[in-house]
């Protein structure tokens, strides 16, 4: 939807195909969180996105609250990670991307109940609550006139002297000018399927399942997002606390595991053991469209001159969103990018 609406803003006509409805699947499905967990363990090319990101974030949310009325709760509730094992790392790489780090005080130590070693305190990191995210965007889209087409099954295209000339779907026929796929993590069978040609660069994206838990807490439960050993609890304005996650490669299976449940509302009593006393209100999962790095495809078709992929997000699909748009219209304008493109390309990634 953010590669819509920069290419709406950009002046052109748009439409978005969608095969269920838009804003339901990974992206409603996730914690919110922008900033990836442990960033400094994760590849320069996501940092790039991450950085670029975090400086477009607040103009960006301002302007789909304009346009839409909806408040996607865009909140700086910073981060306590509890274990730092590679402290230095983490100091180094804040210093270089200008993220703001402190020693949590004891009253922020106090107010969770984990092991720490060197815990780091991040208390400019935000988040947005995803489902509203996606439901701004998706009225913005609409304000702005893009055409949003629901329900509607791809189920062929017409490409002649290695251009796309239109896309046959359940709704009928439509002319293509630029395609972008941008299907999550459907894109590496879809590619696969459709835009393969032979050719040796692939988009291998696959499902990556992750499971979440949500408390129905009161807002002062918990002030900040908190890391631990890799699972995290994240409070939103209302006091509702999501508690995340895990990492399942099990093909495109959304089914729930009560097991998963267990662990889940074990380790967020753990840190808060005042949850106990509130009720789990939702338990769901999701599909990651997930790189064996974590990096996306931004790259266009080598052989199809109107085709680009902005997909394989992994587990950092919102935090470094706005920056792969924004760098998808680049890509298909030929403009000059603010980041690099190489490390996103077909070819590097493999
Ligand atoms: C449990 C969990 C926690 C997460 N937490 C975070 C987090 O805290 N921070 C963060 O930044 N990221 C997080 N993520 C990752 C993030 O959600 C994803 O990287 C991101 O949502 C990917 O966005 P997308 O638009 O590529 O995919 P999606 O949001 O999945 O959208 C793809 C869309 O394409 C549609 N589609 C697929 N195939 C077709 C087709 N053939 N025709 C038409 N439409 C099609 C789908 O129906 C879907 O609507 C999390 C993910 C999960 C599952």
């Amino acid at each position: 939807m953010l590669v819509a609406y920069e290419c709406r803003l950009a002046g052109a006509s748009v439409t978005l195909i969608e095969k269920n409805w838009v804003g339901q699947e990974s992206s409603w499905a996730g914690g919110g969180i922008l900033l990836p967990i442990y960033p400094w363990r994760q590849a320069e090319a996501i940092t790039q996105l991450v950085i670029q990101s975090h400086k477009i974030y607040p103009e960006l949310i301002a302007q789909l609250q304009a346009k839409s009325g909806i408040d996607p709760e865009f909140i700086q509730s910073g981060m306590l990670i509890c274990q730092n094992p590679d402290f230095n790392d983490a100091i180094v790489w804040c210093q270089q991307n200008g993220i703001a780090y402190e020693s949590p005080s004891e009253e922020l130590l106090g107010s969770v109940c984990a092991e720490m070693q060197q815990p780091l305190w991040l208390p400019e990191i935000r988040q947005a609550r995803n489902p509203r995210l996606l439901k701004a965007v998706h009225a913005t889209l609409k304000v702005m006139g893009v055409k949003i087409i629901e329900q509607c099954e791809v189920q062929a295209f017409e490409i002649t002297n290695s251009r796309l000339q239109s896309v046959l779907t359940s709704q009928g026929r439509l002319p293509v000018d630029e395609l972008v796929l941008a299907a999550g993590a459907w894109a590496g069978e879809f590619w696969q399927q459709y835009f393969n040609l032979g050719s040796p660069c692939e988009v291998q994206v696959a499902p990556v399942k992750g499971e979440m838990l949500l408390y129905a807490a009161k807002p002062e439960a918990l002030n900040t997002m908190v890391l631990d050993h890799g699972r995290y609890l994240i409070p939103r304005a209302d006091g509702h606390i999501l508690v995340g996650s895990t990492v399942e490669y099990a093909g495109f299976d959304k089914s729930l595991n009560s097991q998963t449940h267990s662990e889940l509302s074990q380790f967020a009593t753990r840190i808060l053991p005042d949850l106990a006393s509130f009720p789990v209100v939702k338990h769901w999962a999701g599909l990651r469209p997930g790189t064996d790095l974590g990096i996306p495809y931004i790259a266009r078709h080598p052989e199809i001159s109107n085709l680009s992929v902005n997909a394989g997000h992994f587990r950092n699909g919102l935090t470094m969103a706005p920056a792969a748009a924004q760098l998808t219209l680049d890509l298909i304008l030929k403009r000059k990018t603010a980041i690099a493109l190489q490390p996103y390309q077909l070819e590097s990634v493999h």
